[in-house]
């Protein structure tokens, strides 16, 4: 049942369109490199594509109805998109989920401090990371700084190329004998990420800052350049990401390499599909959440009531809500849950298992289920609607394979497919193979970001 290599059937008019969206995949993975900025890059092409929010639609008071594309936003990090359908919303939708968090090191809330004329902000890392890949490389600060006064001050450094890159600090190797003995899960502290942002003391400063001259050089910076106080720290959301922007990978350029790749490329093809949706028969949406590499928690997680609350206002403004009609129309939905595959990598080829792994190249990935151990925390999707999806695949010429994460008892992760099949829904994990994943720069095949557009467009229309 071995799964052909999807560039062996490509057409020059494939190849150009695999092309041009990795292009434009490239430019989301640039502008997009938090929650808020995938959010606002998104916001800006739906609206360019005719998307009105719900709350204008709402206060137009005209009724929403068929054709009519609606999107919602959530603390500006979650967001819904809705395409409305020719049938009511009561007989179910077909939905994209995906999640636009990635794993980084958020800058904690007293982070400012200076050692030995260096200055460093201390971090708090996010989500599943190897400490040890974050060190020496170039790290960009993307995030905003929340006044008390209420002002958002938006903050980007290092991704321009005038601009500074921050840093963490690995020990040299001269002197590592001890460290390079350390399990790997030690060898790098999580305490010890910690941003070296600069080493130049103020000159001509007050006897109380003489100990913390350079402390005081970056708050002198920060006050001229961005307006804020230390204690603004304090509420600010500010993301250490890798700096730089996502490239072509391979000398066939057949691959991207890029940073947070799990989820935006399922994200970005999910999008890009609703995009390119005419009016279909069962209402499409894109779900985009938030907080899922730390277990889609809070409110801008798949956990909360946004998408539900969503859904509720939409059906609102249709003029058929009922608590009856809203149950209905999220247990009639059924959903590709959007997220990234394990691609099998030859250099680790002893944690997978060959026949059921995700290959790079070969389409789209299905995962029945994913969890740990004897499929813990998973959402076993049905055979049923399994058997629903490959027919889809295959009448739409979508080249797709399944696979599962890893050998049995490896290991195991998990997505937001058993929250939404809560509701009673169709839920099946679909996604990308990514080589690498949660690393700074992780790596996906063009074929297979092609695939995985077609894929959730032949869904939105077929299913
Ligand atoms: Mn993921
Ligand atoms: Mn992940």
């Amino acid at each position: 049942m071995e799964r052909k290599n999807a560039w062996l059937d490509y057409t020059e008019k494939d190849e150009k369109e695999i092309e041009q969206t990795a292009k434009d995949y490239r430019h989301f993975l640039n502008v997009g490199k938090t929650e808020r900025e995938c959010v606002e890059e998104l916001v800006k092409q739906a609206e360019k594509a005719g998307y009105v929010s719900l709350e204008k639609k709402a206060a137009s008071g005209e009724k929403i109805q068929a054709g009519d594309k609606i999107y919602a936003v959530g603390m500006k990090k979650i967001m819904a998109l809705f395409h409305i359908g020719q049938e009511p919303l009561e007989k179910g939708m077909n939905i994209l989920g995906a999640h636009i968090d990635s794993p980084r090191l958020d800058v904690k809330q007293n982070p400012l401090y200076e050692d030995t004329d260096l200055a460093y902000l201390d971090t708090h890392y996010y989500g599943g990371v190897k400490k040890y890949q974050w060190v020496a490389l170039p790290l960009a600060i993307h995030g905003v700084i929340v006044k008390k006064d209420g002002e958002t001050v938006n903050v980007t450094v290092g991704e321009d190329e005038e601009d500074p890159v921050v840093y963490i600090t690995d020990l040299l190797i001269h002197l590592a004998g001890k460290q390079m003995a350390k399990k790997a899960s030690e060898v790098i502290e999580g305490e010890n990420l910690d941003i070296l942002i600069g080493s130049r003391p103020l000159k001509d400063v007050k006897d109380d800052d003489k100990k913390e001259a350079v402390k005081a050089n970056v708050l002198n910076i920060l006050k001229e350049k961005y307006g804020v106080e230390e204690e603004d720290f304090l509420s600010a959301e500010l993301e250490i990401v890798p700096a730089g922007k996502a490239r072509d990978c391979g000398l066939d350029r057949s691959m991207v390499a890029g940073y947070g790749q799990d989820d935006r490329v399922c994200a970005y093809t999910s999008f890009l599909a609703m995009m390119e949706m005419d009016t279909p028969k069962r209402t499409s949406c894109c779900l985009l959440t938030d907080k899922e590499e730390i277990g889609s928690v809070g409110a801008t997680g798949m956990q909360s009531r946004f998408f539900e609350n969503t859904v509720a206002e939409l059906m609102e403004g249709m003029g058929s809500y009922s608590g009856i009609a809203l149950r209905r129309a999220l247990s009639r939905s059924c959903m590709l849950s959007s997220d990234v595959s394990a691609g099998y990598d030859p250099a680790y080829g002893e944690f997978f298992e060959k026949k059921n792994s995700a290959y790079l190249g070969r389409g789209i990935v299905l995962n029945k289920f994913t969890g740990a151990r004897g499929k813990s925390g998973s959402n076993d999707a049905n055979a049923e609607y399994v058997a629903k999806v490959r027919k889809i695949f295959d009448d739409n010429h979508v080249a797709f394979q399944t696979a599962e994460l890893g050998k049995v008892d490896v290991g195991g992760g998990g997505t937001i497919a058993y929250i939404a099949a809560l509701y009673g829904m169709e839920v099946i994990d679909s996604g990308v193979a990514v080589l690498s994943m949660h690393s700074p720069w992780e790596v996906t095949s063009k074929a297979d970001i092609y695939e995985a557009k077609k894929a959730y467009k032949a869904f939105l229309q077929d299913a």
